[in-house]
């Protein structure tokens, strides 16, 4: 029988009433879970939330928020094993996949725990240093950010439960506003035993954390201005919350991160058997296997100088091929299946609006043997390379994310013509170069660095130590202009603004620097 994942509201489990949603294996379509969210109490849980988890996370300093931090990330280090098995059932990912979901929570857990101890015993932050604002040094102007007291509600996408979760709740616990987290449902599974476990760990006090599994029934239609909302997930979606007619009406705060058609661009001063051409071609071939294609990092486009596209593609080519698609727990498969019908649906369809305008170098929209799998199951497609000859920026590949193991290799001219062929992607998550000629990176760079949110410089000096493109850093910024949402999390205490009020105090230096002393 299926497991009923219930949701975590005002401190208590509840189950949903009615029809049950069903969570399956991706890999076999058998239903292993399900969860609704029927019925419940949406409005008290969101008065719970601000009422006794907000004065409790506001009563602790940033100290004391950070040891919990902590606490949670060795809570997943310890559920490590049972995590990647969930990862394998529910999100058809590979154990290569599903750790990665899961030590980047805990990583990211650990990060912001760390940084709380730079913050100490305080319980507000100063914003840059205070300025003069008469004639004496007496009148005086100083900016702090301090705790909205509302509840932050965390929207995420189904490609990363464990990661997605952590991410943001770090935080926002750390900002000292509590959250509502909702996983997407189809891998919510993953999402829910982090949470559990963390309930049973006694690790949280009651209110900081809440967790609705399932559908968002009407859960957006209670917030207010102190509110916040962080979404993560498709383009259409975000639309929806945009105009949605609370959020809109309360000015409610929303952080959108979406799809993006990140881009790999190679050098012309890259050469053949070089560490940098080697770096290109296995972040390319990670980036665009790792989870199946899953991951809104994934690049989607690939950029080799004109005269150099046939071997590129000769190269990635035979790198794909050694791809094996198969049931995650097979020991030989290297790439698991998609998440969902839905996911395969859109993924075979979006082939095939590309295949209209490139020419299929390895791959394709068609069935796929699996291995370990009984034929004509499981939601598995091949990796897919296109390539395009004459790319122009009114391509279909510039406007449509196919969110699976598929990228489109294109030539170009010269860094005016990369600059746009790159920007028409309308705004990205993260693009890389690689490249030591440094006139053409510095060029590139400032073409492009107004349409993304990270840019990654590889080449030879760093190939032996390089971070692949699709790994968010908690040091730096995730989320991108455009088609990417618009958006901001992480980035060190960057992250921590979407969750403070910012309140520009003016009036006697003393009593402002005895109240919010300088640090
Ligand atoms: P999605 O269909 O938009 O769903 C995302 C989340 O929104 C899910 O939790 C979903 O819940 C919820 N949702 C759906 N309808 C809603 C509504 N009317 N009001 C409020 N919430 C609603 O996206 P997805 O298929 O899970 O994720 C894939 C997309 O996410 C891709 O486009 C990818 O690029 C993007 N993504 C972006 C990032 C990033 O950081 N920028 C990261 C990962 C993924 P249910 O599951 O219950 O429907």
């Amino acid at each position: 029988m299926a497991t009923e994942l219930k949701s975590y509201l005002s401190a208590k489990w509840r189950g949903g009433s009615g029809k049950k949603t069903p969570l399956v294996n991706p890999s076999n379509e058998e239903p292993v879970a399900e969860t609704s969210t029927e019925g419940l109490e949406l409005a008290e849980a969101v008065d719970f939330s601000r009422r006794v988890g907000g004065r409790t996370l506001r009563s602790m300093t940033f100290a004391q928020r950070g040891e919990v931090l902590r606490k949670l990330a060795k809570v997943i280090g310890d559920a490590r094993e049972e995590l990647i098995g969930l990862g394998m059932i529910n999100a058809g990912n590979t154990r290569s996949d599903a750790k990665f979901d899961i030590d980047g929570a805990a990583a990211t857990l650990m990060f912001y725990a760390e940084l709380a101890t730079t913050l100490g015993e305080n319980r507000f932050i100063l914003d840059a240093d205070g300025t003069s604002l008469g004639r004496s040094a007496r009148l005086y102007g100083q900016h702090i950010l301090v705790p909205r007291h509302g509840v932050a509600i965390h929207i995420n996408a189904f490609n990363f439960p464990a990661w997605g979760l952590a991410e943001k709740f770090a935080v926002s616990l750390l900002a000292a506003v509590p959250t509502i987290t909702k996983p997407a449902t189809a891998t919510a599974w993953m999402t829910h035993r982090i949470v559990e476990r963390w309930i049973e760990a006694g690790i949280l006090p009651d209110g900081a954390l809440s967790l609705l599994c399932g559908s968002i029934g009407g859960l957006l239609s209670h917030l207010t201005g102190q509110d916040v909302v962080a979404f993560t997930g498709s383009g259409e979606t975000a639309a929806r919350l945009r105009s949605h007619e609370t959020l809109s009406a309360n000015n409610v705060h929303l952080n959108v991160e979406a799809d993006s058609l990140n881009a790999a661009a190679l050098g012309p001063d890259v050469a053949i058997g070089s560490e940098a051409l080697n770096l290109f071609l296995a972040d390319v071939v990670k980036e665009v296997t790792q989870k199946a294609g899953q991951k809104c990092t994934a690049i989607r486009r690939i950029y080799a100088p004109r005269e150099r596209l046939d071997e590129i593609r000769e190269m990635l080519v035979e790198r794909f091929s050694d791809v094996r698609v198969g049931d995650p727990a097979n020991e030989k498969t290297t790439m698991g299946p998609l998440a969902s019908a839905e996911q395969l649906k859109g993924v075979r369809s979006g082939i095939d609006r590309l295949a209209a305008e490139s020419e299929v170098a390895i791959g394709g929209s068609q069935p796929v043997a699996a291995i370990g799998v009984e034929a004509r199951n499981g939601y598995f497609v091949a990796p897919t390379l296109l390539v395009r000859r004459e790319p122009v920026s009114e391509d279909v590949l510039n406007r449509h994310e196919v969110f699976g193991p598929v990228a489109t290799l294109m030539p170009y001219v010269d860094a005016e013509q990369l600059i746009q062929l790159i920007a028409a992607g309308g705004g990205g998550l993260v693009s890389s170069l690689y490249s030591d000629d440094r006139k053409f990176v510095g060029e590139v760079v400032g073409g492009i660095a107004p349409f993304h949110g990270r840019l990654v410089l590889a080449g030879e000096k760093l190939a032996g130590q390089s971070i692949s493109p699709g790994t968010v850093l908690p040091q730096l910024i995730h989320g991108g202009p455009g088609r990417a949402g618009g958006g901001e999390e992480l980035g060190g205490l960057r992250g921590l603004q979407l969750y403070l009020n910012r309140v520009a105090l003016q009036g006697d230096r003393a009593l402002i620097q005895h109240l919010f002393p300088p640090r």
